[in-house]
């Protein structure tokens, strides 16, 4: 079975595959072949308006699926920070404006807490929503994971993408950025969503295969 991942993130796309790749899971979900947009020619950017994660990966999912005729899983994520009214949000990967990095995101966050000097007071979580959309068969499955830490002063540690290098997960004293792919994806937002994923897998690959695949039944 063939599944696409609806992003041109290669982190995202990295840390999907890895946990996939997990030998407690059962054969016939780590025998998925998780496509990317790598595999196609002229895989467009989604068009991420919404205000809400949930939309956004349902827009993605959806837009996806048609462009490839393949069922498509799509993750929303973002990071947001209490001292900053939840921003940014739905806007993580563009905060620095039209010709944002990941490093220009950072500095500009960065910026923005520089004179919050209480790391209690830097308080901030990750969100992430997994839609996985079969054609014929709508969306299928949803899931949800957040994973709650601070802010620290300055980036450390050089694993991961994003806001990783200046992300300190609760229960930790790293960032993001310092931990194994499989530490990262045991306590990550995307790491609880994929968990929710696979449980929905899990109940579908044997019995009920064709809605994943968007095969009709007979
Ligand atoms: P999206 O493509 O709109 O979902 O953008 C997600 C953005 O949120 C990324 O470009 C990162 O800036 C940020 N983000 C989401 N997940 C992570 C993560 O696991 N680590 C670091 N940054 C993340």
């Amino acid at each position: 079975m063939e599944i696409v991942i609806a992003s041109k993130n290669k982190g995202k796309i990295k840390e999907i595959r890895h946990f996939f790749s997990n030998s407690l899971l059962p054969q016939n979900i780590r025998e998925i072949k998780w496509l990317s947009f790598e595999d196609f020619v002229g895989f467009p950017d989604v068009d991420e308006g919404s205000e809400s994660f949930t939309e956004n990966a349902k827009l993605k999912a959806q837009q996806i699926a048609e462009f490839t005729g393949k069922t498509a899983l799509a993750d929303d994520s973002g990071l947001e920070v209490d001292a900053l009214g939840g921003n940014p949000g739905v806007t993580s990967s563009r905060y620095a404006g039209p010709d944002s990095t990941d490093e220009k995101n950072r500095k500009k966050l960065l910026s923005e807490l520089r004179e919050i000097s209480s790391i209690k007071k830097r308080c901030a979580r990750f969100k992430c929503v997994m839609v996985l959309y079969s054609l014929g068969n709508d969306f299928i499955n949803i899931s949800e994971g957040v994973c709650e830490g601070k802010i620290g002063f300055t980036e450390t540690g050089e694993n991961g993408f994003g806001y990783d290098s200046i992300f300190i997960p609760d229960g930790f004293d790293k960032t993001m950025a310092e931990l194994s792919n499989s530490e990262k994806n045991g306590i990550s937002h995307r790491g609880k969503a994929l968990e929710g994923l696979a449980k929905f897998l899990k109940s579908k690959t044997n019995a009920e295969k064709n809605i994943l695949t968007g095969e009709q039944n007979d």
